[in-house]
């Protein structure tokens, strides 16, 4: 069973790991170095990236979060999440740090100009059974720009949520990394928590294989 750390510092933390537990792995909180080091795979849930950012200096855990992403440590992004583990973030504070671990750019607040929250139903790909997905969004980023490597899971059509700019990008994965713009924690659809234990253990099994 895979030992997936929840990011522990603000946001849904008992969601997140209640879900990751619903979708096969073992749950942990994460606020030391030395628990970020035990853990297979690491969800960091939405909340303000500033301060998330900010936190994770005070409690020493930036350098090595951004030394076990180096390794190809899997992680999930939600909202908050997503901004951080982006390489750039516009609209942001010029203090943010950025894990650099998606070779993203989000824009934060992007649906704000419109509204802040809303709900929507996204079509997204290589999730089971194919039903679309109901989706949460909080003051939540989009993707603006995505590199060639990435690959686009989901995005909210056009609609008065995006302005008339256009389909945006919500949803994303870059090997190891998956990120959405929206909160898969509150809605009891474990499918997008089911496709990141997968992943978790996906990257556990080629890691044996490489030792062998
Ligand atoms: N607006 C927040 C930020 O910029 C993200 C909101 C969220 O995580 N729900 O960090």
């Amino acid at each position: 069973q895979p030992v997936i750390g929840v990011l522990a510092l603000q946001g849904d933390v008992r969601e997140h790991a209640a879900m990751i537990e619903r979708a096969g792995g073992r749950a942990v909180a994460v606020r030391r170095e030395s628990e970020l080091a035990s853990v297979d795979g690491l969800v960091l849930p939405g909340g303000e990236s500033t301060t998330m950012s900010r936190l994770l200096e005070t409690f020493g855990l930036l350098g090595p979060l951004r030394e076990r992403l180096a390794g190809g440590m899997p992680a999930f992004g939600s909202c908050a999440g997503m901004i951080l583990l982006a390489r750039q973030a516009l609209d942001g504070r010029p203090d943010q740090q950025q894990l650099g671990a998606l070779d993203v750019i989000v824009r934060r607040n992007a649906f704000g100009r419109q509204v802040d929250s809303f709900e929507a139903d996204l079509q997204f790909e290589t999730l089971t059974s194919g039903q679309p997905l109901h989706a949460v969004f909080i003051r939540a980023p989009w993707v603006e720009k995505a590199g060639d490597g990435v690959e686009v899971l989901a995005r909210v059509p056009e609609s008065p949520a995006t302005g008339g700019a256009g389909a945006r990008i919500v949803a994303v994965r870059q090997g190891p990394v998956l990120a959405t713009a929206f909160h898969p924690e509150l809605t009891g659809d474990d499918r997008v928590h089911r496709l990141f234990v997968g992943m978790v253990r996906d990257a556990a099994t080629t890691s044996e294989t490489e030792e062998r």
